[in-house]
């Protein structure tokens, strides 16, 4: 089948007066029809900046600074803003870390539900309202018919994001990115929200690009994962395969440094180091300063994503002429 998303060499930069800061650099992945791809990283490795050029929604003066955005076999990285606003609104749906930021504080849940319907739907007040309740609904709002008239201050964070999960899902997205949809949540209800997540976008055959720093969030949730180092993927694989056998040395450490999926043993493992900042990226391998296992060639060429068997990884390791 034809991939629903293809994110090809995507560049974002940002001019500064002592020149271009390249934030991410050459991104390439594809997200199948309904499925989830986590996107996982430390904060300032480009995750979040991915997702935003997926949408065309960078801030100036971040911008795009070379390849290609296709959904649905449709360039959508060169369109004019009306256009992209026409796509962000009907084909893709998003939900952020802060529900406040969706969330118009000044009306009803049921008139930002009705109308994200009705711009897309010719629909009745009556029927657009039968259809807000029937999404909160599915989104586990309680007494969702008396509650449909509540302003978003109303609710508690964890009810604010499932009413912006519904109203993602209003307009029948075939793509919803999530960018840490539960950092700003009570620890107490993250699992429900990212679990609601999961079922209500598979329901409306939605794929999720979810982005998120935490690993145990994509271990539940996420079909594949690709993680981020520096501005680009270092590993990309199918889930389980990327935690059980980790092939590139920072998903080794990462893995280990998560109490729930490290063997006791290995649990005081950490990198060492911090990610170099974006003006300071080292040549060679972004993350020879840090490698247990650098050797020459790490120190000169930048690795591109290679084949490991299960996992495609950025690392010199898996070069077919690397004896080890
Ligand atoms: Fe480590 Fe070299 Fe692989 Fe980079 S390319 S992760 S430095 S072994
Ligand atoms: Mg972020």
């Amino acid at each position: 089948t034809q991939p629903l998303l293809q994110v090809r060499d995507l560049i974002v930069e940002f001019p500064t007066r002592r020149g271009t800061l390249t934030a991410v650099n050459k991104v390439s992945f594809d997200i199948a029809p309904g499925e989830v791809l986590g996107v996982v990283g430390e904060s300032g490795a480009g995750k979040s900046l991915t997702g935003t050029a997926v949408i065309n929604l960078l801030e100036p003066p971040g911008r795009i600074g070379g390849g290609e955005v296709i959904l649905q076999g449709r360039r959508i990285d060169n369109l004019p803003q009306e256009e992209m606003r026409k796509i962000r609104g009907k084909q893709i749906g998003m939900v952020f870390q802060d529900p406040l930021t969706s969330l118009n504080p000044l009306y009803t849940i049921g008139e930002q539900l009705t109308e994200t319907i009705q711009t897309h739907v010719k629909m009745s007040d009556a029927d657009a309202r039968a259809r807000a309740i029937e999404l909160l609904t599915e989104v586990g709002i309680p007494a969702p018919g008396s509650r449909i008239d509540a302003y978003p201050h109303q609710f508690s964070g964890g009810m604010r994001q499932r009413v912006v999960i519904a109203l993602a899902l209003a307009v029948n997205p075939v793509l919803v990115i999530a960018d840490e949809p539960t950092t700003a949540l009570d620890v107490s209800v993250q699992a429900q929200i990212i679990r609601l997540l999961k079922k209500t976008c598979a329901e409306h055959g939605a794929a999720v690009m979810l982005i998120t720093h935490d690993m145990g969030v994509i271990a539940e949730t996420a079909d594949r994962v690709a993680v981020m180092y520096a501005g680009r993927i270092a590993e990309i694989g199918p889930v389980r395969e990327v935690i059980k056998t980790p092939r590139h040395p920072y998903t080794v450490g990462l893995m280990a440094s998560i109490p729930s999926l490290a063997h006791e043993a290995d649990r005081l493992q950490q990198i060492d180091g911090s990610m170099p900042r974006l003006m300071a990226i080292p040549r060679g391998c972004a993350f020879h300063p840090r490698c247990p296992k650098a050797f020459d060639r790490c120190y000169e060429e930048r690795p591109e994503l290679l084949d490991t068997g299960k996992t495609r990884a950025a690392c010199w390791l898996y070069a077919e002429e690397t004896v080890t």
